[in-house]
């Protein structure tokens, strides 16, 4: 998948969240049929921190049930980078390597929210283009 559609009341959602949580980083899942997205579950960043995230494991449990009860596919992993650029960090490239799943950093770090979505594979990272429908 090298472009995903995500309807945008989610995208506001993501950015909303995001923001109400700066500086501390935001996390949350996407997820839907094929390249389309439907639901998105915001999740809370155990680590509560400004540079890194951890998933509760009992939300993220519920979460995985809820979308298997749905028929829907977790296609899409966000987090904020409340004060750096919309890439990812060493750290991201380090933690997150589901080849399965696409990552979303939404950017707080300029005047206006930035969000970009990568895919990694085999340690490669490549973009993919987020059309808001
Ligand atoms: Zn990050």
């Amino acid at each position: 998948m090298q472009e995903i559609s995500i309807p945008g009341t989610i995208i506001d959602e993501m950015i909303a969240h995001s923001e109400r949580l700066n500086p501390i980083e935001s996390c949350g899942y996407l997820a839907g049929k094929e390249t389309t997205v439907t639901k998105h579950y915001e999740m809370t960043n155990v680590d509560q921190a400004h540079d890194h995230f951890t998933f509760d494991p009992k939300e993220q449990f519920s979460v995985v049930k809820d979308a298997r009860n749905e028929g829907l596919q977790l296609q899409v992993v966000y987090h904020s980078h409340p004060e750096s650029p919309a890439r990812l960090s060493e750290e991201d490239l380090r933690l997150l390597q589901d080849p399965n799943m696409v990552y979303i950093i939404v950017s707080l770090a300029a005047e206006r929210p930035d969000l970009k979505a990568f895919r990694i594979q085999d340690g490669t990272v490549s973009s993919v283009a987020i059309t808001r429908v």
